[in-house]
């Protein structure tokens, strides 16, 4: 199918299309190699919502990982794990990709983790510089902030989005990641 995401495309994908919870994940990914349980959890089961297979969703992170470590490390740790996720080991379970509400309920970050929502995990300068990567103006960016100040995450979320997609069709934008997703990627078609 010719819609269909490729791993090569996600970088380019990731810059406008990944909302700020998933393009935190994998832009840390990407420039540390590594990723802890939770974070790895989050952007894993967003990444198979792109319709990635399991075969793509392993290379995609051993890619990555075997950056610091040898395959046979990286099968035994993780393996497992990827293969969980898709419902191919343990209880055999599908797990469906965390929507907003399960992301904003995740537990404070600690150390060297990334995983939540950055409009309530961010302090506002690395919310700022998050926002600008999707080219908002400082004008724009406030209507944003102002909605982060009320604690209205997800609304922030949905502003976040349509100032980037101006004219754009939201479809449950601000509820789940997948969603801004598809919504960006209908945009840009
Ligand atoms: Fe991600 Fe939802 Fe937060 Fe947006 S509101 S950054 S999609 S968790």
């Amino acid at each position: 199918d010719g819609d269909k995401i490729k791993l090569s495309d996600l970088d380019y994908y990731s810059r406008k299309s990944f909302p700020p919870c998933m393009k935190s994940l994998f832009t840390v990914l990407r420039n540390k190699h590594h990723l802890k349980h939770y974070g790895r959890l989050q952007l894993g089961l967003f990444i198979k919502g792109l319709g990635l297979t399991m075969e793509e969703a392993y290379t995609f992170w051993k890619q990555e990982f075997c950056k610091n470590m040898d395959n046979d490390k990286f099968e035994k740790q993780y393996g497992y794990n990827i293969r969980h996720n898709f419902g191919k080991e343990g209880k055999k379970q599908d797990y469906k990709p965390w929507n907003c509400q399960k992301i904003l309920q995740q537990t404070t970050p600690g150390p060297d983790e990334y995983h939540g929502c950055p409009f309530k995990t961010f302090s506002e300068e690395p919310l700022r510089q998050m926002l600008s990567s999707y080219g908002l103006k400082p004008d724009d960016m406030k209507v944003v902030i102002d909605k982060r100040r009320e604690n209205l995450h997800q609304v922030a979320c949905l502003r976040l989005y349509e100032l980037s997609h101006p004219n754009g069709v939201s479809d449950n934008v601000g509820n789940h990641p997948n969603a801004f997703f598809n919504s960006s990627v209908q945009y840009i078609k």
